[in-house]
């Protein structure tokens, strides 16, 4: 990638294996893609067995992104879109969606995975205000820093910048909120970000907890080792200094759902939270 220097190169993955599960592939399989490996299938299987509805869960998230991006797009106005994360080309992409509202909106995805931006690569091939970039979104100056990043994308105006399903994939030690801080430091003023998270919701809901925790343990346990269910309050945070756009940090389906919101939701889709917030 123009731009980078040789030490971050470094620390990238390369190489694709076959044989250790991915979090962009076992996600994919989880949705039903074709982009994916056994050893991807057999982790999206683990956690089935935990609770079906994580299938579902996962298109609640998928949803959330595409209801998020036409309010980005279609309802604030932006034209810029940085996709931190954003996985595997499953059908309707942030680009699909954003560019049927705007023929003129930018989108650069990020993503840590080579199979991600092998694929994304050659899906945008065609549009010029289409880019995948890989990047490590722990290491937020080096990521906003990227050559490519920087030109693609107008930094002297409001973007949209999204963290979707990828934070509860960053440890506790690796600490979440501080690389927020730095990701809504670097926004110009009248950006959004749109984020969600898995969450524990402790009291508020003890059947979904349950849930909550037997599905933790399956993620933490399986060769990815990560997916961490975090509390409201510790999700909140990392809005720290934004404005929650209606309704605020909410269960995915319940965030603008299309027609009448659905009533009672399996405590297994009660296990992602997400929200849009403005910086003033
Ligand atoms: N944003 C998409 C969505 O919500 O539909 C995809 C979410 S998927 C669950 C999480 C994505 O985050 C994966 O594609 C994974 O490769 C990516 N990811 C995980 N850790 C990352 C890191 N440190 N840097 C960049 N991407 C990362």
């Amino acid at each position: 990638t123009p731009g980078r220097d040789g030490s971050r190169e470094a620390v990238l993955p390369t190489v694709i294996d076959p044989n250790v599960p991915s979090i962009a592939r076992a996600y994919d399989a989880t949705l039903g893609g074709k982009d994916n490996y056994e050893v991807d299938r057999e982790v999206a299987r683990q956690l089935r067995e935990v609770t079906p509805e994580v299938t579902t869960l996962a298109w609640d998230n998928r949803d959330f992104l595409i209801r998020a991006t036409r309010y980005i797009v279609g309802t604030v106005g932006i034209n810029q879109i940085l996709d931190i994360g954003s996985g595997l080309p499953t059908a309707e992409n942030t680009h699909d969606v954003a560019l049927r509202m705007n023929r003129d909106t930018s989108v650069v995805y990020v993503d840590i995975d080579p199979i991600v931006i092998a694929h994304g690569r050659a899906l945008v091939e065609d549009h010029d205000r289409v880019h995948c970039v890989q990047g490590d979104l722990t290491q937020p100056s080096e990521l906003l820093a990227d050559a490519e990043v920087r030109s693609a994308l107008d930094w002297s105006a409001p973007l949209a910048l999204y963290q979707v399903g990828t934070l509860h994939h960053v440890a506790d030690d690796g600490d979440p909120a501080a690389l927020m801080r730095q990701y809504v430091e670097a926004l110009p003023s009248g950006s959004y970000v749109v984020l969600s998270h898995f969450f524990h919701p402790g009291d508020e809901d003890p059947e979904a907890a349950e849930v909550a925790e037997r599905l933790e343990h399956a993620f933490l346990h399986s060769p990815m080792g990560t997916g961490r269910f975090r509390t409201r309050d510790e999700i909140a945070e990392y809005f720290e200094g934004l404005e929650f756009v209606e309704p605020g940090l909410s269960t995915l389906s319940y965030w603008w759902p299309e027609g009448p919101p659905p009533d009672d939701l399996d405590p297994a889709r009660r296990l992602m939270i997400g929200g849009i917030a403005r910086k003033p």
